[in-house]
């Protein structure tokens, strides 16, 4: 693979851990995050600092964006607010013929947007959102979805195969999207139910982190039951995933639903339950913090 230019913007829990696989593979990296410190790792391996997202988006052939919310992916590309004037934003100042790869996860209608205003800019925008969690990241193990443009798609997979063990494009600009928030509700719902599975079984007094240990190895396995389950046993609530990004996912994925015109009553409970969690001050925890409200309660208690 050609050595190329690769921007990066949003070194978080996610962000960190996937650009430094692009520097090690020996990638040039440029890199921006609102908080410069948690770039600072990176920039020790070498990674070169701009001070804004348009700046790093000038300085590359490809750009990835993995940042929290829609509302940041939009600022980020877009610009128009205090912190990304007008003007200022990935699409403005990118390359011409530069990929922009926007990883966080996001609204598909948001994703149509960017692909349609990189066109008109002469540039290619993929939405490509990952599941995985940290240690995903950690071990580029990541489970990769992509949306748009197919010829774009096939010019960056080698970059996406240095994050991920699966990389998949699922259709137009969007798909990628659509596919995780599949993903997540089916997450969302599966957090409930090893969360339930090991209240009951410490309500009948066994030892839960036992049962989880034996029930991870049978049909109620899980990713979640495995790698987040014993963290939860052992109140480590640290994130991981946040409550506040999986409680934004859900909400995505209630609106689609709803444009779809289709009821999801697992999704409604998962929702509830999670927005509870938020509730107890838990939204920057990992989202194994749901137990906490199993452990040493009732459901009566949790949904009044
Ligand atoms: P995170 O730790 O909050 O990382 C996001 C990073 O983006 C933060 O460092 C943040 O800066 C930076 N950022 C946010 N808005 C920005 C902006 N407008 N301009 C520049 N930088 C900005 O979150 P994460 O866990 O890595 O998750 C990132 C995305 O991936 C989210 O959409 C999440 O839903 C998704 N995701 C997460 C996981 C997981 O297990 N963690 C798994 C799959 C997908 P600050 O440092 O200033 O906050």
């Amino acid at each position: 693979m050609p050595v190329l230019r690769v921007g990066f913007i949003g070194t978080g829990i996610m962000g960190r851990s996937m650009a430094g696989h692009l520097l090690a593979a020996g990638h040039s990296l440029h890199v921006f995050n609102r908080t410069q410190a948690k770039a600072e790792p990176l920039i020790e391996q070498g990674a070169l600092w701009h001070d804004a997202p348009g700046d790093v988006a000038a300085a590359s052939d490809v750009v990835i964006t993995m940042v929290g919310l829609p509302t940041d992916v939009e600022e980020v590309y877009f610009g128009g607010t205090a912190a990304v004037p007008t003007g200022q934003g990935v699409i403005d100042r990118a390359r011409d013929g530069a990929v922009l790869i926007d990883m966080t996860t996001s609204s598909p209608m948001l994703a149509e947007r960017i692909a349609a205003a990189a066109i008109t800019r002469r540039l290619a925008a993929l939405d490509a959102p990952v599941s995985g969690g940290d240690v995903g990241a950690r071990n580029a193990a990541l489970v990769i979805m992509a949306g748009g443009a197919r010829e774009a798609f096939a010019h960056v997979r080698p970059i996406l195969g240095l994050v991920g063990k699966s990389v998949t494009h699922l259709g137009p600009a969007g798909a990628g999207q659509r596919c995780k928030l599949a993903n997540q509700v089916a997450v969302a719902i599966g957090m409930v139910a090893w969360c339930e599975a090991l209240a009951h079984a410490k309500a009948g007094g066994l030892d839960p982190a036992a049962v989880q240990q034996v029930i991870a190895g049978g049909a109620a396995g899980s990713w979640g039951l495995s790698n987040l389950a014993p963290r939860a046993l052992a109140g480590d609530f640290a994130p991981g995933f946040m409550v506040k990004h999986l409680l934004k996912d859900l909400a995505i994925a209630r609106e689609c639903a709803a444009a779809t015109k289709i009821d999801l009553p697992g999704l409604a409970t998962a929702e509830s339950l999670f927005t509870i969690a938020a509730e107890h001050g838990w939204t920057d925890e990992g989202t194994q913090v749901l137990y906490r409200l199993y452990a040493g309660t009732d459901l009566e208690r949790i949904m009044p």
